[in-house]
């Protein structure tokens, strides 16, 4: 890697095809954010209090609540939460001046921000006295639902080794399932949805996710039985098929068959994480222990027929193949890799997306060095340019429906 590292304003020079407020999101992905005194205090205003349940991790406070992901001038989320701060060594610092939220790079004012607004849903309890904001957690545009609070990959110390998520539950990972509960209950899924959905104009999109539970006479059967669970509970609220997404392994095709036939489910993400073979089996080990890389990738193209060309997405956490020892060591190499990987989905109908990879103190991947910003730069317009030349679109995962994802952002400007 070259030492020199070009910053916001030098690659928004350079890459006058990248919008400045893309580069600036993908910064503040990756450097995170924190809140000064005055912001902090500003967002403990009932419209920005996301309380505990942000959806991101991070350190709990008594002095008050954390605000819901960052929205810059021109729409374009950025979903970093200052709850976790501490996770990094160099954050973009956002201020309160007169009214109004300013974001600041080491003392210098960059623009003007605000925060996703607090959803109407939050604060409700379920009939059964479970906090709304428990079962489902809310960007601008979407809801998450997370029906499953376990991964069993972790059970092997086969979990991906960037992976943080539910390392928050250490405690409760000792305990009993009667003491700790690690699937929710489907009412109060089916309720927490009708009350979000009540809000005028707000959710455009419901997205499922978990930890992996490979259990079962065929491996996930258990876990695609769930999903299958919960999704007709949300359906519920709806006639036919309604905006969604199940991110969640790749299952065989009889499984992926059953999700679409038996719900309403209108989009699948099976993540492959890395696309190189060695990287993944290296990174993924629980994946690749039960389900395999080259099945995990055949899998995914082959869940194209049953949801249709552009229905079927896999993410890959960008920046995760130059991880050491065994990644690659330029970020050439790295974007070549990615660019392949990319391609050979786009020409299997798969949108291949890309998430910014933060080395979280909890994975096995904390301390690791993230690439510099112009590998961000150059991948989400490397990777718009791949899929728009084989005809695909994320609409599933866009700025409205996802905010997580630069290369989705750019479709804006198509
Ligand atoms: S499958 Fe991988 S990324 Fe997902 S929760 Fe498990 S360890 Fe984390």
């Amino acid at each position: 890697m070259s030492n020199h590292e070009s910053g916001l304003e030098e690659l928004a020079d350079r890459y006058p095809d990248v919008p400045r407020f893309i580069i600036l999101k993908l910064d503040a992905q990756r450097r995170g954010i924190k809140l000064t005194e005055n912001a902090f205090n500003a967002v403990q205003e009932p419209l920005y209090r996301y309380g505990r349940y942000s959806g991101v991790k991070g350190e709990e406070t008594s002095k008050g609540v954390y605000p819901g992901p960052l929205i810059l001038r021109d729409g374009t989320t950025v979903l970093t939460s200052a709850a976790a701060a501490s996770q990094f060594e160099n954050p973009y610092t956002i201020d309160h001046v007169e009214g109004k939220f300013y974001i600041h790079d080491n003392g210098r004012r960059i623009d003007e921000v605000d925060f996703t607004p607090r959803p109407d849903y939050y604060g409700k309890k379920t009939s059964r006295g479970v906090p709304m904001e428990s079962i489902a957690s809310a960007r601008p545009q979407r809801i998450d639902i997370q029906p499953y609070r376990y991964c069993h990959f972790w059970d092997t110390q086969d979990q991906c080794k960037f992976c943080s998520f539910f390392t928050d539950l250490e405690e409760q990972r000792q305990l009993s399932d009667e003491k700790f509960p690690r699937a929710l209950n489907v009412e109060d899924i089916y309720e927490t949805v009708r009350e979000a959905l009540k809000e005028p104009g707000r959710i455009s999109q419901i997205n499922l996710t978990a930890g992996a539970d490979y259990s079962g006479a065929v491996p996930f059967d258990n876990e695609v039985n769930r999903y299958i669970e919960v999704l007709q509970a949300i359906g519920r609220n709806f006639s036919g098929r309604f905006p969604s997404q199940l991110l969640a392994p790749a299952y065989t095709k009889k499984q992926v068959k059953r999700l679409y036939d038996e719900t309403g489910l209108s989009s699948y993400c099976p993540d492959i994480e890395v696309w190189d073979e060695n990287l993944f089996k290296w990174i993924c080990s629980g994946k690749d222990k039960v389900v395999g890389r080259n099945e995990w990738v055949k899998r995914t193209i082959d869940a194209v027929e049953i949801f249709g060309k552009g229905n079927v997405y896999t993410n890959f956490v960008a920046g995760v193949e130059t991880a050491q020892p065994h990644g690659f060591k330029t970020i050439d190499e790295a974007l070549k890799s990615s660019f392949e990987g990319c391609e050979f989905f786009a020409k299997h109908g798969v949108v291949y997306l890309s998430l910014v990879w933060r080395p979280w103190k909890s994975s096995v991947f904390a301390g690791q060095k993230q690439p510099p910003l112009e590998y961000y730069v150059r991948l989400v317009k490397g990777l718009r340019e791949i899929r728009r030349a084989y005809g695909l679109t994320s609409d599933n995962d866009d700025y409205k429906h996802c905010g997580n994802h630069g290369d989705s952002d750019l479709e804006r400007i198509d």
